[in-house]
């Protein structure tokens, strides 16, 4: 048995996606939601409900990593645990949700990068990709990448409109049609990229709309999605997967 542990929870995809793999390959599991409201109590939950393994959603993810017995891997530097793994009387936590971005755009062929916004999203993400410079509408949360030695600009002083791959972490676009950033930014930004992703899904965003109107290849946030998670059932499984073939079938489920 494993489960996906979240406050809320009843949104998410995750039962959805490994059931269906699970079905599809024949494998004798089931993967449930747990709506956790105390996140300090959330490895006690694991061990009493006697699971395999476990997805840990907002706002969670911190109390996963700091309660778990061993970290490994991104997660580490991240801190932050999406995924939870039983290994004997141990309970071990990594991240999948960055190495999911990465494996999501695997064939994009960038060097330079942009990230749009400055918060968990884009912290995880300029870990995994430590080449990229950032963009926020405000300045106040660019103090933790600036002491990380990174490129930061707000709105008033971007001086740089040469990126291959232009990412969108902000929840612009999410319930409403804002843009991440001004129009005339974004503009500039768009006619010298190849690229541009949004972590949201579920929609088009106002921002990949804009970027196919420049003939940029797009991704959505079902990419992250799906490949976060096909890394997650790796980790259930112990064992590695044909990323390709797995991430079909959770396509195949999340878009019908
Ligand atoms: P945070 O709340 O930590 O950060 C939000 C950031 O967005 C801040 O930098 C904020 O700027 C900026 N922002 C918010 N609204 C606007 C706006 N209207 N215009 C410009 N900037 C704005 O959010 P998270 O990083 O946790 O999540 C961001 C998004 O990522 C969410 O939409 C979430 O759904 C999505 N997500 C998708 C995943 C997937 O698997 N596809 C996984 C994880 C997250 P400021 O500092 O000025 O407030």
């Amino acid at each position: 048995m494993f489960l996906i542990f979240g406050d809320p929870v009843s949104h998410s995809k995750s039962p959805l996606m490994h059931n269906y793999f699970f079905k599809k390959e024949k494998i004798d599991e089931c993967y449930g939601r747990y709506h956790l409201k105390e996140g300090s109590k959330i490895i006690e939950k694991f061990k009493e409900l006697k699971i395999k393994g476990a997805n840990v959603t907002v706002p969670h993810k911190e109390w996963a990593f700091k309660l778990c017995d061993e970290v490994r891997g991104i997660a580490k530097e991240i801190g932050a645990v999406n995924t939870l793994v039983k290994e004997g009387d141990k309970i071990i936590g990594y991240n999948t949700d960055a190495p999911g971005f990465l494996e999501a755009i695997k064939e994009f062929d960038y060097k330079s990068v942009l990230i749009i916004g400055a918060g968990g999203t884009a912290k995880a993400l300029s870990l995994v990709l430590p080449q990229a410079d950032i963009l926020n509408r405000s300045a106040n949360r660019l103090e933790y990448f600036k002491q990380k030695n990174k490129k930061t600009f707000t709105w008033d002083n971007i001086d740089n409109f040469k990126y291959d791959l232009i990412i969108n972490t902000t929840s612009a676009g999410l319930n409403d049609d804002n843009l991440p950033a001004p129009e005339e930014i974004l503009n500039k930004l768009f006619s010298n990229a190849k690229y541009a992703v949004d972590v949201i899904y579920g929609k088009e965003t106002p921002f990949l709309a804009l970027a196919k109107k420049y003939n940029l290849k797009t991704k959505t946030g079902l990419d992250m999605l799906v490949y976060q998670g096909v890394l997650a059932m790796e980790y259930f499984l112990g064992k590695e997967l044909k990323r390709e073939e797995v991430a079909k079938i959770y396509f195949e489920i999340l878009k019908d």
